[in-house]
């Protein structure tokens, strides 16, 4: 298939040709280009110079997955401005989810595709260590032969700090009870300005890193997200970006870099957000490919993008469209448009009609199935 892209004449004409030759030459990329990459007016270009790399490391193909979400209780300690997920003990609706009652989710499963169920939740005031343990006990207990991805690192840093046992005892729990990697949400923005502004409850930049690094060191294979839209600016994004390219040049266990919408509904940052755009959401899925040159996947998370932009994002740079989903509550909660599943064949026509090749994938990209 021929790519309807702008040839390097263009690129170089619209004042992109220094960062082109650099992306050519398999050069990183300063802070100053991811700058220039975000502010420059020629979203074609800088998508252009993205899909040329997404093209040499994946070619047209896309991965996809066949998963579960399981947001397993909204009861949380935590006020971060932009939730409308979490709820307090005693609201109305407020739910936490028991061990059985995520066992008979996944039992539901059996004989099924469905290969991964990624949970993650609020931070509850009263559950112990061994709710944390017992709820991925549950999951492979309900599909044994289910990949549980589970906990980010707001949750993990949770669990170190009141499990009273050492880094490398909660790790090998963790493992003994099934966990197969971790997702890469709770970081938001690495940045000591939008923490203190929206998050400031939770951990902060160097903890959320910090983490990281001992989840990665520990064996655990993680993804890493940057929810954008909301307080942040553009150079603040891009130090986020620096951020995590200098830990995975460390550890090299970030699987897949996925930049996340904000949805403002319902949340305390209404009156400041606007529901993302196009433009915006392409951007961020543009320039995450160029500066993060050691991730080796880059995701349109329809959930929060929409299915029609999550398509149009393989051409942008994208080479993963997430899963079948089948039950979202945190990014509906806060008013997405998008549905709360998406059928296998919906998610392959939506690659396959846009010009790439669908391939099924395991969580952790190991094991590769023409769909
Ligand atoms: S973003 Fe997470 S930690 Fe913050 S309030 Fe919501 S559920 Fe709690």
């Amino acid at each position: 298939m021929i790519d309807f892209s702008p040839d390097d004449r263009l690129i170089d004409a619209v004042g992109l040709g220094e960062i082109r030759r650099k992306v050519d030459a398999g050069e990183r990329l300063s802070f100053d280009d991811g700058v220039k990459l975000y502010e420059h007016p020629s979203l074609s270009a800088v998508g252009a110079l993205a899909h040329r790399v997404r093209l040499a490391k994946h070619g047209r193909t896309t991965f996809f997955n066949i998963n579960l979400h399981i947001d397993y209780t909204n009861i949380c300690m935590y006020s971060c401005r932009f939730c409308a997920f979490a709820a307090k003990p005693g609201e109305e609706r407020a739910y936490l989810m028991t061990p059985d009652d995520i066992e008979a989710r996944l039992k539901g499963f059996r004989g099924t595709d469905l290969g991964e169920v990624h949970m993650v939740a609020g931070i509850h005031p009263d559950m112990g260590y061994d709710y944390y343990l017992d709820i991925v006990r549950a999951a492979k207990r309900g599909k044994p032969d289910v990949h549980v991805k589970a906990f980010t690192m707001v949750e993990i840093d949770h669990m170190l700090k009141i499990s009273g046992k050492s880094e490398v005892e909660v790790f090998a729990d963790l493992r003994e009870a099934g966990l197969g990697s971790c997702p890469g949400g709770g970081a938001e923005v690495l940045s000591d300005r939008v923490w203190r502004a929206v998050f400031m409850d939770k951990i902060g930049p160097n903890d959320w890193l910090a983490t990281a690094r001992k989840v990665q060191q520990n064996g655990f294979k993680m993804n890493a997200t940057l929810l954008y839209g909301h307080v942040e600016k553009v150079p603040e994004r891009v130090e986020h970006l620096v951020k995590l390219r200098e830990l995975q040049d460390e550890t090299g266990n970030f699987m897949t870099f996925i930049p996340l919408a904000f949805w403002p509904y319902n949340t305390r940052l209404q009156k400041y957000g606007d529901v993302t755009t196009g433009w915006n959401d392409m951007r961020n899925i543009a320039v995450g490919r160029l500066m993060l040159d050691n991730f080796q996947n880059v995701k349109a998370y329809w959930v929060m993008m929409t299915p029609r932009l999550a398509q149009t994002a393989q051409s942008f740079g994208a080479n993963d469209l997430d899963g079948t989903v089948t039950e979202e509550r945190i990014t509906h909660d806060a008013g997405t448009t998008a549905p709360m599943l998406l059928p296998r064949d919906e998610l392959v026509h939506l690659i396959e009609s846009a010009g790439f090749e669908p391939v099924l994938r395991d969580t952790t990209y190991e094991t590769l199935q023409p769909a």
